[in-house]
């Protein structure tokens, strides 16, 4: 084998403009790849979407052997053999559910040499038979996608992940690379440890993600503000993330009321009709799906253009996972949270019952309680959210205004009178003795006639009707509000009272000036979404896609394995108008152009002839991203 230093960066961008098109390598990549080619031990950890799979492909095919890589799930497996094979880059996968004859040729191909890649799971690769076999051919690298599976501080444990520290010992003489876009330093080094990396080259990227527009927006009325989101993403894939699996199915049902092309998951579902919510979203059938946490990995689907939490999750590291599922393909998206408080009153009971079982539940508690603060805080804090996440995530963040989060965009709305509002609903925590729960000190506000009313004689206090013909459930929200800011307290009882405490005297008392917020009427354009379509012909874009999805449905794989909307929209920007130039847009190599490249230049020539629009416009070899980051 030649020595790595043998390989320059032009032969490395030489092998990924072939395979994959593209002119450029991402921040790390190259030396990522390089260690793969030196078969030193790597660590890289590079957020979601910034290029990790490159970088264990590249040096199996340069250096022209066989790799094995360790993949959690059957579905990541295929999506990514799908795209290397449409790529013309030899892969296969092994996996249970395989007929014995595939697995048998399978097998035969890989003795052979045929492949570049190998994708396994990783009981199947620990499995005695297959240890085995592979003992007798040597394996030069592997690599180990997801690794932060292999941690329980993770997020995706997987005790499977954990027989993996086998792998050194087995092939002392194989090197042994890790990806991860998990950030926290405690998993990055349980992950080193438990593999026995040996002096391995660590990569960290910035977790920063500047295509994630991120709001935070008191939740009010959940549906409709749900809906209101997913109207400005029109036939756009979209996902919706509930805390229990009954939310998942009530925010689907009332989605396809209203027209849009929505399903549910969620853990509790047969495995059949899971995987039918997965593949029709894979496929472009619907368009929206409420899910639980549980919904994920499996997600490879890159054209996600928002992701909203209808609840608040239970941590920071949740959070930026899921909303990581959001423009993997680079381009803008949109991160909605849907803040109450009453989502981390929720939480606490959850993670109490949780813990019954645990061996130490009050470590346990102490744990989560801790995590989830740190959500609520970065829901409740007004500061920039980008800034926010990277600090938490131990990364500076050095743009004073990162243009993409509801803070920066200006968006965040006080309401204008805060003070007196809160002064009228502390004011009936008194009233009625500091004995009733949110419920009802709202019922008395918006003077409702019920029972618990006239049965403790309510509609004769002051405060009755102070509020007549408010929203209730945005005077709800705010009542969590002032609980939020400790303004108020809150029994922890069974059936939980509010109480008044130090602070609530104060504003009472007009020495403390209250700020509420409220749901967001206008939303900003960004400069990001705005350069992202800048010449990019929206019609074109769309006949794209309808053809992206007929060639998807003959090679039965899904639109996004065939090409990303990012290709998509820089041939609608740059409108190629022969194969040269096709094979100037970032994401098309030489077997796509081979494959299909002739039906995209047909469809762009008959566009551009009946819209009147000239071909082969703009600066092709340099895509907008790269060209505007300047
Ligand atoms: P990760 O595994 O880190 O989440 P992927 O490896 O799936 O990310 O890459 C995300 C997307 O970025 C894919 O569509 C991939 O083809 C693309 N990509 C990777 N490297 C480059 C590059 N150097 N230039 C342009 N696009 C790239
Ligand atoms: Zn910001």
């Amino acid at each position: 084998m030649k020595p790595s230093s043998n390989w320059s960066t032009a032969d490395i961008i030489a092998t990924v403009r072939r395979y994959w098109g593209y002119s450029e390598l991402r921040p790390l990549q190259e030396q990522a790849i390089r260690a793969g080619l030196e078969q030193r031990d790597s660590l890289v950890v590079m957020p979601t979407g910034g290029g990790k799979s490159l970088c264990y492909q590249v040096p199996a095919e340069l250096a022209r052997r066989t790799d094995i890589v360790v993949s959690p799930l059957i579905s990541l497996m295929k999506d990514q053999v799908d795209g290397l094979r449409e790529c013309g880059y030899p892969a296969a996968a092994l996996y249970t559910g395989m007929s014995p004859q595939a697995i048998h040729e399978t097998e035969e191909q890989f003795v052979a040499g045929r492949y570049r890649l190998l994708f396994v799971a990783p009981e199947r690769l620990l499995a005695p038979r297959f240890l085995q076999f592979i003992e007798r051919i040597q394996i030069p690298a592997f690599a180990i996608d997801e690794a932060h599976c292999i941690s329980h501080w993770g997020h995706d444990f997987r005790p499977e992940y954990r027989r993996l520290a086998e792998l050194k010992a087995r092939f002392p003489r194989a090197s042994v690379h890790a990806y991860t876009a998990t950030a926290t330093e405690r998993v990055r080094a349980d992950i080193a440890q438990q593999l026995h990396l040996n002096n391995p080259a660590v990569l960290v990227g910035t977790f920063d993600r500047p295509n994630l527009v991120y709001r935070v927006i008191p939740r009010v009325d959940t549906r409709l503000q749900v809906i209101e989101v997913l109207r400005r993403h029109s036939r756009q894939a979209a996902i919706v993330y509930c805390i229990t699996r009954n939310d998942t199915e009530g925010m689907a049902s009332a989605l396809q009321d209203h027209g849009l092309r929505a399903a549910f998951y969620h853990a509790g579902m047969e495995a059949d009709d899971r995987r039918r919510t997965q593949d029709a979203f894979a496929s472009e059938q619907i368009d929206v799906v409420a899910a639980t946490v549980a919904f994920g990995m499996g997600i490879d689907r890159s054209d996600v253009r928002c992701v909203i939490h209808a609840a608040m999750p239970k941590s920071v590291e949740h959070y930026q996972q899921e909303t990581g599922r959001a423009g993997r393909d680079g381009l803008e998206a949109e991160c909605v949270l849907l803040y109450s408080a009453a989502d981390a009153l929720r939480w606490e009971s959850l993670i109490e019952k949780s813990a019954r079982d645990a061996k130490d539940p009050a470590e346990v508690i102490a744990a989560a309680r801790g995590l989830l603060d740190h959500m609520r805080r970065f829901c409740t804090g007004v500061h920039c959210r980008h800034r926010r996440l990277s600090e938490y995530f131990g990364q500076r963040y050095s743009k004073p205004n990162c243009g993409a989060c509801d803070f920066c965009l200006n968006e965040v709305e006080g309401l204008a009178d805060a003070t007196v509002t809160a002064q009228k609903i502390l004011s009936c925590v008194t009233r009625v003795g500091e004995h009733f729960g949110a419920a009802h000190i709202v019922d008395v506000l918006l003077g409702a006639d019920t029972e618990r009313v006239r049965r403790w004689g309510h509609e004769k206090l002051t405060t009755y009707a102070l509020m007549k013909g408010a929203n209730r459930k945005a005077l709800t929200n705010m009542v969590y509000q002032l609980l939020d800011q400790d303004l108020l307290e809150r029994s922890n009882d069974e059936f939980p009272v509010l109480r008044l405490n130090e602070a609530s005297w104060e504003v009472l008392r007009g020495q403390r000036a209250v700020r509420l917020l409220q749901p967001k009427k206008k939303v900003a354009k960004t400069r990001f979404d705005e350069q992202s379509w800048e010449e990019v012909d929206p019609g074109l874009f769309e006949s794209l896609r309808i053809l992206r999805r007929e060639i998807a449905r003959e090679r039965s794989v899904p639109a996004y394995v065939l090409l990303s909307d990012a290709t998509l929209r820089d041939m609608a920007r740059l409108r190629p108008g022969s194969p040269a130039a096709l094979l100037r847009v970032r994401g098309v190599g030489e077997r796509k152009l081979a494959d299909f490249g002739q039906r995209f230049l047909e469809v762009i020539a008959s566009y551009c002839y009946d819209n009147r629009l000239p071909l082969d416009t703009g600066d092709s070899n340099r895509p907008y991203g790269e060209r505007r980051r300047k």
